[in-house]
């Protein structure tokens, strides 16, 4: 059975984008794919009082069950207005890739979708594109498009791999691969009047998944140069940055020390975020951030107490973490703490 979103107590990302915009602080977006971390998630935001995007891929939807992830988001409604609280809550479908995808969650409460056409060529990636806007705006709901590569686990491509294979081609092709990879700021406009986007996710040097760069080569920046030329042809349009989680040392030191093989792997770190939000980002997606924090509390507890085996004592204390990780990166980095 169909169900809009606005009975289930969520908005869209149009209020919260138009204030992060306004104030210069971006929306947190974090991935969830079980119930201990939805309830961080929900938890953390209730105590720094944030607005949140609930995110969710679509093999974490069949992960969980369509049926029970409507009731999980039913429920943490629920709980967010039992607190007396009044934060806005949007739920977000990450890396839809097919118009029935999006109709699909459109239609079961999302009030929220991306449309990520990126794979495609450029007039494939509007005409996509267009379509799940037309849809979605039919039902109030907003859409998230891409423009540019996003590099990382999921499409195979290693961000430090190319940075590594640009170093040895000539200067002419590099520039070509380059434009192919990052988004193209003259582009932005042009993609946005044709399709009607609600927001737009860029490559600027992001990447998804853990190995985001090598600890032992030099961290590249971000390319706040593309950036900026985008943010002027855009000046007052939701900008959406992927693949951004820190990636902590702590955590992945903590794995490796309990039997875990994580190596040699660097995510984004807070300043360049910091930096990437007072240039006009307003939207940061968050996934592997809250995948490691769990893999590691998870090993050291297990190796710590070889004779637990009630999981509640595990994963209560990710959920504990997580709520922690969660309330300092909406106070210390998106500024979304108390909007
Ligand atoms: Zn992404």
């Amino acid at each position: 059975m169909s169900i809009n979103y606005k009975k289930l107590g969520l908005v869209t990302t149009q209020e919260m984008f138009k204030k992060a915009l306004k104030k210069n602080f971006a929306i947190p977006a974090y991935n969830f794919s079980n119930m201990e971390q939805l309830q961080a998630i929900i938890q953390g935001c209730i105590e720094t009082n944030s607005p949140v995007i609930l995110q969710v891929s679509s093999s974490a939807i069949k992960y969980i069950n369509p049926i029970l992830l409507r009731q999980m988001i039913f429920g943490a409604i629920k709980i967010i207005k039992k607190n007396k609280i009044k934060i806005p809550i949007a739920l977000h479908l990450d890396h839809g890739n097919t118009f029935e995808l999006c109709k699909s969650c459109i239609d079961n409460g999302f009030s929220s979708v991306m449309i990520d056409g990126s794979f495609l060529s450029y007039e494939k990636n509007i005409f996509l594109t267009k379509k799940v806007v037309k849809y979605a705006h039919s039902k109030n709901v907003v859409v998230e498009g891409e423009l540019g590569a996003l590099a990382g686990i999921e499409n195979n491509i290693n961000h430090t791999h190319f940075h590594n294979k640009l170093r040895d081609i000539p200067e002419k092709r590099k520039i070509k691969i380059e434009k192919n990879f990052y988004t193209q700021p003259e582009k932005v406009k042009n993609f946005i009047s044709k399709t009607r986007v609600d927001s737009l996710a860029i490559a600027i040097g992001t990447s998804h998944g853990v190995y985001k760069f090598k600890t032992d080569k030099n961290t590249p920046s971000l390319r706040f140069d593309i950036l900026q030329k985008i943010k002027k042809q855009l000046p007052n349009f939701p900008i959406v940055l992927h693949g951004a989680s820190s990636i902590e040392s702590k955590y992945v030191n903590i794995i490796n020390q309990y039997g875990g093989d994580i190596k040699n792997s660097a995510g984004i770190s807070e300043n360049q975020l910091r930096k990437a939000i007072k240039n006009g980002i307003c939207k940061i997606n968050i996934d592997s951030d809250l995948r490691l924090t769990m893999t590691a509390i998870i090993r050291k507890t297990l190796t710590e107490n070889p004779k637990e085996f009630d999981p509640r004592k595990y994963l209560g204390l990710c959920r504990e973490e997580l709520i922690k990780i969660i309330k300092y990166k909406n106070k210390k980095i998106f500024g979304s703490a108390g909007w």
